[in-house]
């Protein structure tokens, strides 16, 4: 390691990465550049391989090798995002940790103002959101957004619309942000859970430096579930509202046939009457068990209690390849059934 300094703080960058071979080299040389300009801070990057195809890995091999600032986790699988993020807060050591995507649309040229943000304010975060959403499809830029408005009403956890998860964070936060073992994960949300006090800096939205985003609408979609299902109970009450909605509406039926029975009115209004009746009690029947089953299938993954994620290899590994880092946490506890 490059420690010029030894009574420097040490900043820990952690990048999630994923089939990123295209991107990674130009990461390298940006972040390179970032941390020679910090030079009164000590610096490790965790690359963290989820399970890229691509020549991700050698990439994060010699990176290590090249500079002993580099270290690298590799897992035997792709685990997703959250599961990357997880492993380097995991193996973070530093007095300050900074996520970052490898595809520089976090730019690493903004560290140095978030750090000084940081120290200036007296803050335990400094979160960065987009301005705009330029470059991004229009459809996905919409349900973004109806997804923030909907998320900010249903749960406690205010999530900021635009964030992103490039932050800086203290020790003290991200130690609270690693005692949160859920298996479910949604950071953004955890951030805001763990509460403390966050500044956030704005800046127009940069498009990925190389390669191809790896968030397809439908991955995107699931992501908000785990959000929701993470953060909110209300829609466990859409099964109570709509029941109490439909007895109200019942009731009033049955005094509406009453008194035409006591007028003399024939209240049989027909076959398409009683399907749309029977049809409608029925979608709300299920779109409630649905409801329900979606909270439930995320209890039963969470009560399994399996690893978030497994590795294969590391940069503290010693070379052969296959062997498990044994000092992690999570690791330790496999209890698969
Ligand atoms: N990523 C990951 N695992 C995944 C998907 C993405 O580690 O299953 C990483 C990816 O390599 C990148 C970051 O997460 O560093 C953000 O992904 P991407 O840029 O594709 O998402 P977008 O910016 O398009 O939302
Ligand atoms: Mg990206």
């Amino acid at each position: 390691m490059e420690h010029e300094n030894a009574n420097a703080e040490l900043i820990s960058v952690m990048v999630p990465c994923f089939n990123e071979e295209a991107s990674l080299p130009l990461f390298y040389e940006e972040i390179r550049k970032t941390m020679s300009e910090m030079s009164a801070y000590t610096f490790e990057v965790i690359l963290v391989d989820d399970g890229s195809k691509d020549g991700t890995l050698p990439l994060l091999r010699s990176f290590s090798l090249e500079d002993g600032r580099f270290r690298y986790l590799s897992f035997s699988r792709n685990f997703g995002k959250e599961a990357a993020m997880l492993a380097a807060l995991q193996a973070s050591k530093g007095d300050y940790v900074v996520y970052m995507d490898a595809d520089l649309q976090d730019p690493p040229s903004m560290l140095p103002k978030m750090m000084s943000v940081l120290k200036e304010k007296n803050v335990d975060s400094v979160g960065t959101r987009r301005s705009n959403r330029k470059g991004e499809p229009l459809l996905r830029s919409i349900f973004a957004r109806m997804f923030y408005g909907l998320m900010n009403k249903i749960s406690n956890v205010k999530l900021v619309p635009s964030a992103r998860d490039y932050r800086l964070m203290t020790r003290r936060m991200a130690d609270a942000v690693l005692s949160l073992c859920e298996y479910n994960r949604f950071s953004k949300g955890m951030f805001e859970w763990v509460g403390f006090t966050t500044e956030w800096l704005s800046y127009p939205n940069i498009e990925r430096a190389a390669g191809k985003t790896k968030f397809s609408f439908w991955k995107l979609m699931k992501y908000s579930i785990e959000c929701i299902t993470g953060f909110s109970t209300a829609p466990l009450m859409f099964a109570s509202l709509m029941g109490a909605f439909l007895c109200f509406a019942a009731f009033c039926g049955i005094i509406v046939i009453v008194i035409r029975y006591f007028i003399g009115v024939s209240s049989a209004f027909g076959w398409p009457s009683m399907m749309c009746v029977v049809l409608f009690v029925g979608g709300v029947l299920e779109w409630s068990i649905g409801i329900l089953g979606t909270y439930l299938s995320k209890t039963y993954l969470e009560v399994k209690r399996r690893p978030v994620f497994l590795l294969k290899e590391s940069s503290e590994t010693s070379g052969d390849g296959h062997s498990v880092d044994r000092r992690d946490s999570v690791t330790e506890n496999v209890r698969e059934e």
